[in-house]
């Protein structure tokens, strides 16, 4: 039986915005993926705690900026498990509740460069499929130097629409996938917000209203 495919976008979501949306939409659009989890972190790992809205808030901007869409689902895995968030934990979870599914983590160029500072990132290379992202500020071939190269074999370049084929999916493999990546972060209109600018259109408007009426980022 072809297992159903889930594609799983984690991140701090401080706050979520369009870039994340955009990320998904594509994703979802060229790879046949049947769902796709965001997963807010619960304490992220690797940040620092100020300016971090609380979980609680981060997951219901997320839930804010999905309504309605059928295939994009938020998910609490990690919001639940308290403490810190790790991926390799998140993925036994996962894969606990989706039995038999192909499970994707989905993640920007920018954030994969980072994986070495991921715990178990090995293992977590090789018991999953990867689909990274392009982001702008980053070329997406940079993605092939990381770890030194040394997993260079597992990566495969998606070019265009083609879907990614049952096949290519009997290893696990790092898919690299170009996309019209917008040039919106979270850091940016957590500033916009402490200085008074607007974040029209750059977060779903029922975002922009949360943020707004709970006072978030105004320091
Ligand atoms: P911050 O500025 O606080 O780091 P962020 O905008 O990078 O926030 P994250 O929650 O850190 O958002 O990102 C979660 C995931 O989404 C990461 O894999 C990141 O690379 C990816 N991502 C975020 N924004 C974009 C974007 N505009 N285009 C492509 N990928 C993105
Ligand atoms: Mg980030």
């Amino acid at each position: 039986m072809v297992g159903d495919r889930i594609g799983l976008l984690g991140g701090t979501f401080n706050p979520i915005h369009c870039g994340h949306l955009r990320v998904a939409t594509e994703v979802l659009e060229k790879t046949r993926l049947s769902r796709i989890l965001f997963i807010p972190s619960h304490i992220p790992p690797h940040k620092k705690l100020k300016d971090v809205a609380s979980p609680e808030d981060r997951f219901a901007m997320v839930r804010l900026a999905l309504a309605g869409c059928r295939r994009f689902i938020a998910s609490a895995v990690e919001i639940e498990g308290k403490g810190k968030s790790y991926s390799i934990i998140t993925l036994e979870k996962i894969r606990a509740a989706y039995p038999g599914a192909e499970v994707f983590f989905i993640v920007g160029v920018d954030a994969f460069l980072e994986i070495e500072t991921w715990r178990s990132y090995r293992r977590l290379l090789s018991h999953s499929h990867f689909i990274v992202v392009s982001r702008p500020g980053h070329r997406l071939e940079e993605a092939k130097s990381v770890l030194a190269g040394r997993f260079l074999p597992a990566i495969y370049p998606l070019r265009g629409r083609t879907p990614i084929k049952d096949d290519w999916l009997e290893r696990y493999r790092i898919f690299l996938l170009p996309i019209h990546a917008l040039k919106i972060s979270s850091t940016d209109i957590r500033q916009r917000v402490k200085s008074g600018r607007s974040i029209r259109r750059l977060v779903p408007q029922a975002v922009e209203a949360y943020i707004n009426k709970q006072k978030l980022y105004q320091e």
